[in-house]
């Protein structure tokens, strides 16, 4: 299992450079690239305040009806959501108190510019 600080996490997230609606994060099942903005669209909220919480722990594809993981990603989203019974995630981040809480691992800056992109959004 890996693991980050928060300070760590977040500064993967920032390293991105796009805006706060565009950082990506990595399902660990389905291997999509997701930001906020796939949140709202997929109507989990309808801004990015609202839609934080699901940001790197639940994948887009709960909001649109996705189907369960498939076994080899197939490129679409999944219902995935960590804090089930299984921990089939790859990334705990470590807070302060010591306790480790799973989440998506954050998408590299290409990733994240690339998705941007490819909704329209300029970084
Ligand atoms: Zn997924």
């Amino acid at each position: 299992m890996k693991t980050m600080t928060v300070t760590e996490f977040h500064g993967a997230l920032i390293a991105q450079g796009v805006k706060r609606e565009d950082l990506a994060l990595i399902c660990p099942m389905c291997q999509t690239v997701q930001s906020a903005t796939d949140l709202i669209a997929a109507g989990a909220g309808s801004n990015f305040d609202e839609v934080e919480k699901y940001l790197g722990f639940s994948c887009v594809g709960r909001f649109t009806g996705a189907g369960t993981p498939r076994k080899d990603p197939d490129g679409a989203a999944c219902n995935w959501t960590l804090g089930g019974l299984f921990a089939l995630h790859k990334l705990e981040v470590v807070t302060e108190d010591g306790k480790r809480h799973p989440r998506f691992e954050p998408a590299t800056p290409d990733q994240a510019m690339q998705h941007a992109l490819k909704q329209g959004g300029a970084a």
